[in-house]
């Protein structure tokens, strides 16, 4: 279809509220459209893999639209016969991540899988993809009608039969937060240990508030897919291991960063219970993990750090809140737009101070936007970088001279106690700063030092905070409204 007639048709089609009857268009199972995204940072190209009828849908039956508008790209299913929107769902991808690279800025063209879940139709629908331009204008990119009677629709059985850990029940999928948590690098010998992590993270969750007082809206399965070998890849250490769900260290090159490209095996295995959400746990002890909105959170079972992690990855992936931090390395240039206001409900860019999204939320008298002492974390985050550069300097240095190996260890225990020491600075300027745990407006965030205004000054979206299992009210009600959304 060429852009300009298919624009006028999107334009037409109708946007209802919550009044829709899932069984006047749906069935209670779930379609699986499968696409491959391919792109640089100039050109985005979207095309269909294949279509799988698959188990119960673990969606709201009642929420058959997003009240919320999350994610840079959005799915949706546009009756044929009235031309009624009849789901729509958000979602963020790796791809997108992947453009913002000095690759893709280069012109080095990638391909990444991805796939959307919906209630399975009863008549033929416009399935649609749209991606938000640089001004949040969501625009269709991909469209193609749906016949839910079509015989290429693939609806064989689940080629697996992988144990399934039931960790906790609170009733039907449809009213529920159904989450999901793989297990990444267990070989068949290591189940025992698979399943104790399992329970033990699981436990972790719900033991951090909003989850914590919302347990009784989740239901969590496990299922262990083992793996031929333990752990995951680390490209920058040559190790890579056989595993089932393909996860690597250095994704977009960056140091932490872990994720899958294999989203098929990913969805095979997931597909045989119903899931809202995707938690892939990777045996390793080594610090790392992501989250991506809608699609999946990994994290390492065993860093001393890993509690942390999973709930600042659930923070992106489940209820797409942005990361408040600025000073870390990271490998996006100009993440959000200069001058738009983003989309996650944790960071504005306040355009407009007297309308801020989370004004209802202020503390008291609190100046907007909030002194908070800017310039002497920075010089703190500057020294902690400066003092990690030395340390891979100079024992590199150290290496190439043939240093010995009691000389390396010396020198790497002194660069490793300057280091702590600025981070305990750094914890302690959060703990003793006045103005911890007021809501206002914090400039410095979403990778940017000035121009984006994060709602507190810190938070599980910005640094460590070990001494509280909270997310703050502005996060706190960004994730009851994903939670209200599934469960409702
Ligand atoms: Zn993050």
């Amino acid at each position: 279809m060429k852009p300009v007639l298919f624009i006028l048709i999107m334009m037409g089609a109708v946007f209802g509220q919550d009044q829709l009857r899932f069984g006047d268009y749906f069935i209670d199972q779930t379609l699986r459209i499968d696409y491959y995204h391919t792109a640089d940072k100039e050109t985005e190209i979207f095309t269909l893999d294949q279509l799988y009828r698959q188990g119960p849908w673990a969606g709201s039956t009642r929420h058959l639209m997003e009240p919320y508008d999350l994610g840079t790209y959005r799915a949706l299913l546009i009756d044929i016969a009235s031309n009624r929107v009849i789901f729509s769902k958000g979602f963020n991808s790796y791809c997108e991540e992947y453009r913002t690279t000095a690759p893709a800025r280069e012109g080095v063209m990638r391909t990444f899988h991805e796939s959307v879940l919906t209630p399975f139709p009863k008549k033929p629908v416009r399935f649609v993809l749209e991606v938000s331009d640089r001004e949040n204008l969501r625009h269709p990119v991909y469209s193609r009608v749906i016949d839910p009677a079509d015989y290429h629709i693939i609806s064989e059985a689940p080629g697996r039969n992988d144990r399934v850990y039931r960790l906790l029940e609170s009733g039907p999928a449809h009213q529920k937060v159904d989450l999901l948590l793989l297990g990444e690098g267990y070989t068949k010998n290591e189940e025992e240990k698979f399943a104790k992590d399992a329970r033990r993270y699981c436990d972790l969750i719900f033991q951090w508030e909003p989850y914590k007082s919302q347990r009784k809206r989740f239901n969590v399965s496990a299922i262990f897919s083992p793996s031929q070998e333990s752990g995951t890849d680390e490209p920058r250490k040559g190790s890579y291991k056989n595993t089932v769900l393909n996860t690597s260290f250095n994704a977009l090159d960056s140091e932490r960063y872990l994720l899958t490209e294999d989203n098929q095996t990913l969805r095979d295995i997931a597909g045989q219970v119903p899931y809202d959400a995707l938690l892939i746990m990777i045996n390793s002890a080594r610090y790392g993990g992501g989250g991506i909105y809608n699609a999946y959170t990994t994290f390492t079972a065993d860093d001393k750090r890993s509690e942390f992690l999973l709930i600042h990855e659930m923070g992106h992936s489940f209820a797409g809140l942005a990361d408040e931090y600025y000073t870390s390395s990271v490998s996006y240039e100009e993440f959000f737009a200069p001058g738009v206001e983003p989309r996650p409900v944790n960071i504005t860019a306040l355009l407009d101070p007297e309308n801020l999204k989370w004004r209802h939320l202020l503390s008291p008298g609190i100046a907007i936007p909030t002194d908070w002492q800017q310039d002497v974390f920075d010089s703190l985050s500057a020294a902690l970088a400066q003092a990690g550069r030395d340390k891979s300097a100079g024992l590199a240095e150290m290496k190439t001279a043939g240093a010995s190996e009691t000389a390396l260890k010396t020198a790497e225990a002194q660069y490793q106690e300057k280091i702590d020491q600025i981070n305990a600075e750094i914890t302690r300027f959060f703990v003793e700063h006045p103005l911890r745990g007021k809501v206002g407006a914090f400039e410095g965030g979403g990778y940017a030092g000035s121009g984006l205004y994060r709602p507190t000054l810190n938070s599980v979206m910005h640094k460590f905070m070990d001494d509280e299992k909270t997310f703050y009210p502005v996060n706190s009600e960004g994730i009851i409204q994903v939670i209200n959304y599934y469960s409702e």
